[in-house]
């Protein structure tokens, strides 16, 4: 049946939507429009707009698309830059401190922007072709500063969460491949898989935990290992921990060294660690989703010592390579062991066709359709350069110990411990007073009302059951000064919580 003519003239309207030769003009007129809304939003003053959730519910009609009514480009712009131009977290502003959030690189922007653009997958041959040797190359370039072998390789994720639950099931797999010769790819759960246990500081990422739970294991197939005070593994209790396990009946499979941890940037000793899971013969995972990229620094690099004989590698460049989410990738010590994700479906890679020259990326990835994240690190690397990141990642190391000097002595200020990375968690205290509950009120409510208004943004998390302030500092424009701005606004707020209770 044909269409009648009211709607023939609607589709001819909004076919012009479609990408392609014909509309490349009006492509560029919407980037440019929206290029003029992005550039009001990098001159917001404040990091957020301050508490506009509350009155959302008058927005509710732009969140909602109509049914009847569209908009042109200048419409939609508006409405989106009243709902989420005006408002959204802007992570470049120096009083953004809570997060792993980075700034970002205008060489990244540019290759997200062609990424998306031509939408690129990358999960066979024949849907990249080069792209596929562009990943394998961002892959090759990262494994060479990690010093892994020739037989290394790897794959983009969609960050740290996916990268580490890709090594528990490596490792897992793998584990009950050599010894029990099982194939729990093909059959699926055995009853001895219940009795595998990784082993990872108490510091160590949750994701960890939440994978083996992902993997029908449990957070108890997880054996948290104590941290000295430097909030580092300690190796004679992760020995310890295994000999407990082993003798408890349980079977060690894995150990994960933390590389720069989520609160504290603390490096597990990679270099023992990396002995001890030698001697037990079992996999050792690197999580450094945060602290990987240190590896381009002068300052950090020796930390990373013996990450060379990892078995596998978080690394997450969308967090410490100021690239845009999503880029991260997975890296494994043997190419092989991807055998155990690898799916060969008639329709995308059937094995009987596989050809080594022209790779089908899909083999070593969780995922099917897959985006083209490669693309920003080489406008990155190309256009940056590695060694610069390096020297951004230092930068920002520095500001985070000078911050520490500065409050130390403050005695409005308890401090946790000297940052190794770009964090620095704290608390403010009243002095003389040895109440931990109100601390715990005070920061909090410093916390909320700094975000809230508008003022701050700082992250709060737990050390010793108490609440603790913490800052993320990945912005190297960040200064000095913006830092004891927030400081001193903490500690206003601090204070005025104080007389008001
Ligand atoms: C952030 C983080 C992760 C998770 O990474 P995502 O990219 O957020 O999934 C894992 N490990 C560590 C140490 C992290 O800091």
């Amino acid at each position: 049946m044909l269409l009648d003519t009211q709607e023939n003239l609607v589709i001819d309207r909004e076919i012009a939507h479609f990408f392609d030769s014909q509309s490349k003009y009006t492509y560029e007129e919407y980037l440019n429009k929206a290029i003029q809304h992005v550039k009001s939003f990098l001159d917001r003053d404040q990091f957020y707009s301050g508490d506009f959730v509350s009155d959302f519910t008058s927005k509710q009609h732009l969140i909602t698309p109509s049914p009847t009514t569209k908009l042109d480009i200048d419409e939609a712009l508006q409405e989106i830059k009243e709902l989420y131009l005006d408002h959204t977290i802007a992570f470049h502003n120096p009083d953004y401190v809570a997060h792993l959030n980075c700034p970002v690189l205008l060489p990244a922007l540019v290759g997200d922007l062609i990424a998306s653009s031509v939408n690129t997958a990358v999960e066979t041959w024949d849907q990249s072709t080069s792209a596929t040797l562009i990943e394998q190359e961002m892959i090759r370039w990262i494994c060479s500063k990690m010093e892994l072998p020739d037989t290394s390789d790897g794959v983009f994720t969609s960050g740290g969460t996916q990268s580490n639950f890709m090594a528990l099931l490596l490792a897992r797999d793998d584990y009950a491949f050599r010894h029990f010769g099982l194939n729990l790819k093909e059959n699926g759960w055995s009853d001895v898989v219940s009795k595998f246990r990784f082993f990872c500081s108490e510091k160590a990422h949750f994701s960890i935990k939440k994978n083996a739970a992902l993997m029908g294991m449990g957070y108890n197939a997880v054996i948290p290992v104590a941290v000295d005070n430097k909030m580092k593994m300690k190796p004679d209790a992760l020995v310890q921990a295994i000999e407990k396990e082993k003798q408890a009946g349980n079977i060690p499979v894995a150990i994960v060294a933390t590389a720069g941890t989520t609160d504290f940037g603390s490096f597990d000793p990679i270099d023992t660690i990396a002995k001890i899971a030698k001697e037990y013969d079992i996999w050792f995972h690197v999580d450094g989703a945060y602290g990987g990229s240190y590896v381009l620094t002068e300052t950090h690099r020796h930390l990373l010592n013996g990450i060379g004989d990892a078995d596998s590698v978080t690394i997450d460049f969308h967090k410490t390579m100021f690239q845009p989410v999503c880029s991260s990738a997975f890296l494994v010590r043997d190419t092989k062991n991807f055998k155990y994700v690898s799916y060969y479906a008639d329709y995308l890679n059937p094995l009987e066709h596989r050809d080594e020259t022209c790779p089908n990326l899909i083999e070593k990835s969780i995922q099917t359709t897959r985006r083209f994240d490669a693309l920003k690190l080489w406008f990155t690397l190309k256009m940056t350069g590695a060694k610069t990141i390096g020297s951004f990642l230092e930068k920002v190391h520095y500001l985070a110990l000078d911050l520490y000097h500065s409050i130390k002595d403050d005695p409005f200020f308890e401090i946790v411990h000297q940052p190794e990375l770009s964090t620095l968690v704290f608390r403010f205290i009243t002095p003389g007073v040895d109440n931990d509950t109100m601390h715990d009120r005070i920061n909090l409510y410093i916390k909320n009302t700094l975000f809230k208004s508008g003022q701050a943004s700082v992250a709060s998390t737990k050390f010793d059951d108490k609440i603790y302030l913490k800052f993320t500092l990945l912005n190297p424009k960040s200064t000095i000064s913006d830092l004891l701005n927030i400081i001193q606004m903490i500690k206003d707020t601090g204070l005025q919580h104080k007389t008001n209770n």
